[in-house]
Parts: structure tokens; sequence; C-alpha cells
């Protein structure tokens, strides 16, 4: 005979199940309408179904499928935005596509699941294409769900318009004050050009609604480099552009920078020292033994890098329609102000103002606004897919 006690501990596993008889897993209903410029899906999912949204060209379309899951919403959704028509078919929706589009928000819960596109370029959308794997899917498993309470729960893909504030992206524009910078062969100075780029930029993604922006000058002052760093860590960054326009001799073209193999050293170094809890401490790990410590910042650490690079190739791709790029675009390099061990961080060389091409160029408000616009689009795709070092951090 049970006792008491394990009656009671079997009521509570009984009131933990799901109910005795789950809906069947399908997509019940669904609607198309356009948004902004945009267009929105929403979808009603019943008995935890799956999902996975894919891109391909030719003609440009999205589909997204529900595998093992019947569709029993509308059989077609109309025209809606940049979306021509959407058709659905057994377990997977069509949508035909007037322009590419990029993902600005995806959201799953209590069986909804929202799914808000925007308008990208041509190029954004057949990289995401041949990229070959999901834009997105349900019950996205990464490094994030570490130390959760409930590993292998289904988990919306992360997305910087879930509740709590809008992710802040850090514009650094380089130098300042006394340090002019490079200085061009007309006098142009980089100091000048930088703060114009970033006041620029800084305006597309204000107007863009999807981030907050802070910038770690906004006069003509001189702001060490560990500052501009620091600046980043205790606003808590999603993600950290420096903006430059430096000398090389001969080269011309715009690049971006990502941390190399220095970060290593310094992850080691890091990893080493004594004070390793009060350094955690700082990056909000949660409160565990310090060698699951090391552990997380390391993966965090691995989780940036990953970040940082997705942001340098997304820069190449956006600035590359537009602007004339340096040869191996992406390269990388032990900057200072890439070191921030959370935070997902680019240096974008916009051109070199030691080119007398580049020099004029960037001298122009018309330019500097069609970089800034190009660094908008990478950094809203970015967002889209906000990094993971953004859940560590907040895990
Ligand atoms: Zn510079």
């Amino acid at each position: 005979m049970l006792g008491r006690r394990a009656l009671a501990s079997l009521a509570l596993a009984f009131a933990a199940l799901p109910p005795p008889w789950p809906a069947e897993a399908a997509v019940t209903d669904a609607t198309l309408e356009a948004s902004g410029n945009g267009a929105r899906l929403v979808l009603t999912l019943t008995g935890g179904t799956r999902w996975r949204l894919a891109a391909a060209t030719r003609p440009n379309r999205l589909v997204l499928t529900t595998p093992g899951s019947p569709w029993r919403g509308p059989a077609s959704l109309g025209a809606a935005g940049p979306v021509r028509r959407a058709m659905a078919d057994r377990s997977q929706l069509r949508l035909d596509l007037l322009r590419p589009v990029a993902l600005k928000r995806v959201e799953e819960s209590r069986g909804r699941l929202i799914i808000e596109l925007e308008p990208t370029s041509a190029t954004s959308f057949a990289r995401l294409a041949a990229a070959g794997r999901p834009l997105a899917e349900s019950g996205t498993a990464t490094a994030s769900n570490l130390g959760r309470s409930q590993p292998g729960t289904t988990q919306a893909p992360r997305s910087p318009a879930r509740a709590g504030p809008l992710p802040l992206v850090v514009l650094d524009p380089g130098h300042g004050g006394r340090d002019p910078g490079t200085i061009g062969t007309r006098g142009t100075q980089e100091k000048r050009i930088v703060l114009a780029a970033a006041e620029e930029l800084k305006k597309v993604l204000e107007a863009g609604g999807r981030c907050r922006v802070a910038m770690t000058r906004s006069n003509d002052r001189f702001v060490p480099l560990g500052d501009r760093v620091e600046f980043a860590r205790r606003r808590q960054a999603t993600l950290f552009v420096s903006l430059h326009a430096d000398s090389a001799p001969g080269a011309r073209g715009a690049s971006v920078y990502t941390l190399g193999d220095s970060s290593d050293a310094l992850a080691g170094a890091l990893a080493r020292r004594e004070n390793l809890a009060d350094r955690a401490g700082g990056l909000r790990l949660p409160s565990v033994s310090p060698e699951v410590q090391a552990i997380l910042l390391s993966l965090m650490r691995a989780e940036t890098r990953a970040g940082s690079a997705r942001m340098a190739s997304l820069v190449v791709e956006e600035l590359g329609g537009d602007v004339p790029l340096l040869p191996n675009t992406h390269r990388q390099a032990g900057f200072v102000v890439l070191k921030a061990p959370e935070i997902p961080s680019v240096l974008v060389e916009m051109g070199f103002l030691s080119h007398p091409g580049d020099e004029a160029a960037l001298r122009r408000p018309d330019h500097r606004a069609k970089v800034a616009r190009a660094l908008g689009r990478a950094i809203h795709g970015w967002l889209a897919r906000a990094g993971t070092a953004e859940a560590l951090a907040a895990g």
C-alpha cells in the first residue's frame, strides 16, 4: 500500500503530465498580412508541431515545412507585401516572393508561430539560400541551453524582438580629439570622417527600430581604446562596431576585421587569472564552480567569435554590392577594441584615406550614407539571428 507521501508525489507527477489525449500535431490556421514594407505570417500549431523555414532561389521563395504534421489551414494565403502568394500542400507552405526578404522576427509561444519578414538585398537572400541550413526552426538547441533547468524543451530561435529592451548596438567612431587618425592627401582627418559615418549609421539603425544605439564618442574627443571596450561591456551591448578609414600603402577599398588568433591567448590568460570569479561576475555568469565557469567562459568566447565572424561576412556581403572592397575583405587582427570576451565585435575600414580615390569618396556625404545603409542592413541581418553569446550572457 502506498503511503500518503508517495501518493502526493504521484499526484504531483500526474499534474505535470500533458492531457491524456494530446492534440494531433498539425498546422490548424494561418494568416499572412503586409506589415510595414515586409510581411507577417502567423501560424497556429497544435500538438508540438515541429517546423523549419528555408530559403530557395530561382524563383526566390521561402518554404516552411512541418515534418510529420499535416497542414489543416487555408490552402492559399494570397499576396502580402513582398510575398506574391503563399500556397500550402500537405506539410509545407511555400511563399513565392516578389522581392528578396530576410527574417525580422521569429517568435513561438503557446501554439502560435509568428514570422516577420523584411526586405533585403538580392545578394543577402541568395546567400541565405546557398547556406543550405534553415533560416529558423523549432526547438533550436544551442550551447545557450547549458545550465537551463529543462534541457530539451522546445525553444523558439532567439530573437531580438522578444520581451525586454531592444538589443544595444555600440558604434565606435575611431580616434578623436588629439588623435586625428589618418590624414589624407587632401587633409581629410579620419576622426571626422568616421564620426560623420557613425552618426549616419546611428540614424539608419534608429529609423529601423530594431535596436538601441550608443556611441563611444559623439564629438571630437579622445577616448582610450580600453575605455571603448568597457563602454560596451558596462552597457551589456549585443554588438560592437568600430568604424575607421586608416592608411595602408597602395591599398584601396573597404574591409572588415575580427579578432585574430590572439583571442585564444587572451582566453587562456583570462582563465589562468586567479580572479576569474570577479571577471566572470562582470559577465553575469551563473554561480557555479570555477571549473564550470571556465568552461562557460570558453564557450562564450567561441560564441562571440562565431558572432563576430557572422557579422563580418554580412558586412562584406552588404558593402560588396555598393562600394569597392579590398581583396580578402574579411581579415583577422589583434585590435584592442575587438577584445570584449562576450560581445561580438567587428572593425570596419570603410576605405583608406591614404588612397586618393577612397579619400574623395569618403569626403562625400552621399557615399558615407551608402556605406551606412549597407552597414545598417548587415546589422539588421545579424540581429535577426541574434548571437548566442547574448543568450549565454543573459542565461
Ligand atoms: Zn583608424
